[in-house]
């Protein structure tokens, strides 16, 4: 690999005020036009451990518009060859790329926790998603299916095949930095289309990982192209950058709305995925240990945050004192610590930045009137915990409807008790944020669990399971201000990545006018 220029080294939002040993940190570079190289300005900034921010991971260039440029040019470069070849090979070389993944699953995994903080097992689930990801999406290769239909006039054939989109501009979120470009990238890649991805500077090894082991399963230069750095410059010169025909955001909501109206001036295609807060509905006939299970991993798991975290949990009143008490008793046994040992229940969060949010938010939660903090809600910093972003799981009860922990993304350890009625109750409490990712309900009654299924306005629900657990195969996404009507994975992801061509064959021999000819029975 080539060694960055010289290097111009910014604060990154994980640097904690502490100086990180300055020997054997390596560098790491853009990958344009099959060519690892620095960013034109060659700054940099350091990828830190979020559980101990004095282990410095590597130093990863901070691109600028120049960067995104040049990758660009490198996907047009390479576009029309890609799309040419025919789509059962560019499957051989996604199943190469499984095969990579699956062998270098351990380290990469390792190397995930390093960098994000979430578990040992979490990051190895992450992987294992880019893995089916890869596998299930090359699969389509031998599908991409179309379809034909009879055409209104004799001797005249009608289908529809589908084409790629062109280039695309690919940015990620950081608390799956694995799955989620490969999300995006397998799809695109299957379709025929070349890309520019850029990672959330908090976690650009991961996908770091993954562009080099797309180098090794030999996708040609340029089909594959990544450029590392802040949103501010490289994300908003991908979307203001007139070759993207389509950039596909996963992100906040705020930062989507933004992406959203740049697209919306260059009239660019633009998928969205974007926040959550998911509620899971306790009845009074649920299996109430299974319930807090759920709770616990939709709660907890990846420290909240995840777009999927169960930040709300709805319980029927007659359960509410039970369900509450044995939550909070097991949410304060969990294990705080660095992710990379195995006995750690809840690691750190991302970044300072984060810790600030979340700590603000538990601010207002003990404030808002009627709310009452039953576990948790300190920053831990003493000890084990003093270099590190980590923060107690926290457990608010009573908490009404209408308060700001129970309508806004915290994007943290912290979730919210909120007593219901009934199930209709419990419904129109869960339906009344403005997001629509996730819902689950736990209850015994089939009638009950239909009528949730049926009411519930939201992209994604379970039944007697928590409110994460997507499998790669069913669309992904969610509705009101979680999205843009678009979804991931499934198949339905490749109708983000590909457009529809409707193509008449008219064999007749003579002008046959459609509306407008008559046809004799
Ligand atoms: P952000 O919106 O802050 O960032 C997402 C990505 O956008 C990052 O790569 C970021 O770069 C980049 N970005 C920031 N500003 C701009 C800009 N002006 N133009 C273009 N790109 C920009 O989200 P987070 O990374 O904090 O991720 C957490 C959010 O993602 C949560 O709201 C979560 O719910 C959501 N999410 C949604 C999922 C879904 O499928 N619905 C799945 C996972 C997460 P950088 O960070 O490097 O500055």
């Amino acid at each position: 690999m080539a060694q960055a220029k010289k290097a111009l080294v910014k604060t990154s939002r994980k640097q904690n005020g502490r100086s990180a040993p300055r020997a054997s940190v390596k560098s790491y570079n853009n990958y344009i036009g099959g060519k690892w190289v620095p960013s034109e300005s060659g700054e940099v900034s350091e990828n830190m451990n979020p559980a101990d921010t004095r282990d410095t991971i590597g130093r990863f260039p901070l691109s600028t518009s120049e960067d995104v440029n040049a990758a660009v040019n490198a996907a047009q470069e390479a576009f029309d060859r890609w799309r040419h070849t025919p789509a059962p090979r560019r499957a051989e070389i996604l199943f190469r790329l499984g095969e990579i993944l699956i062998r270098n699953k351990d380290t990469f995994t390792a190397d995930m926790t390093r960098e994000m903080g979430k578990v040992l097992k979490e990051a190895g689930g992450d992987v294992q998603e880019a893995i089916d990801c890869t596998y299930y999406t090359a699969g389509e290769g031998r599908r991409l299916h179309g379809f034909t239909t009879p055409a209104e006039m004799p001797d005249k054939f009608a289908m529809c095949v589908r084409q790629p989109v062109g280039l695309c501009g690919l940015i990620t979120p950081w608390n799956f930095p694995m799955a989620i470009p490969s999300w995006k990238l397998i799809p695109a890649l299957i379709c025929g289309n070349t890309v520019v991805l850029k990672p959330a500077e908090d976690t650009p090894l991961s996908t770091y990982n993954l562009v080099k082991a797309c180098e090794e399963a030999g996708i040609p230069p340029g089909v594959v192209n990544l450029v590392t750095g802040y949103g501010e410059p490289a994300g908003a010169a991908m979307t203001n950058h007139p070759a993207l025909r389509l950039i596909s955001f996963t992100g906040s909501t705020e930062t989507g709305r933004q992406v959203a109206s740049a697209c919306a001036e260059r009239n660019a295609i633009c998928s969205l995925e974007m926040g959550g807060k998911n509620a899971i509905i306790i009845m009074d006939d649920a299996d109430i240990d299974l319930a807090i299970e759920g709770a616990l991993w939709g709660a907890f798991g990846t420290s909240g945050q995840r777009c999927t975290a169960s930040s709300r949990l709805i319980v029927h009143k007659k359960v509410y004192k039970k369900f509450s008490q044995q939550l909070v008793e097991r949410t304060e046994d969990l294990r705080i610590g660095n992710g990379a040992d195995p006995k750690t229940d809840v690691g750190p969060v991302i970044n300072a930045a984060a810790v600030e949010k979340i700590m603000g938010y538990i601010d207002i939660g003990q404030n808002e009137d009627g709310a009452a903090l039953a576990c948790g809600g300190k920053r831990l910093t003493r000890g084990d915990y003093a270099n590190g972003y980590f923060i107690e799981p926290t457990v608010f009860t009573d908490v009404a409807p209408d308060m700001r922990i129970a309508q806004e993304e915290i994007f943290g350890p912290v979730t919210s008790v909120i007593p219901a009625n009934s199930l209709a109750d419990a419904v129109k409490i869960a339906n009344g944020v403005r997001y629509g990712l996730s819902a689950a309900i736990y209850t015994r009654d089939v009638n009950r669990a239909f009528h949730a299924m049926n009411e519930m306005y939201t992209g994604i629900c379970y039944v007697n399971a928590s409110t994460i657990g997507a499998e790669v195969h069913l669309p992904f996404g969610g509705t009101k201000a979680t999205g843009n009507g678009h979804r991931e994975a499934g198949t339905q992801v490749l109708d983000i990545f590909s457009e529809w061509k409707s193509i008449y064959v008219d064999y007749s021999g003579k002008l046959q006018r459609a509306q407008i000819d008559e046809v004799k029975l």
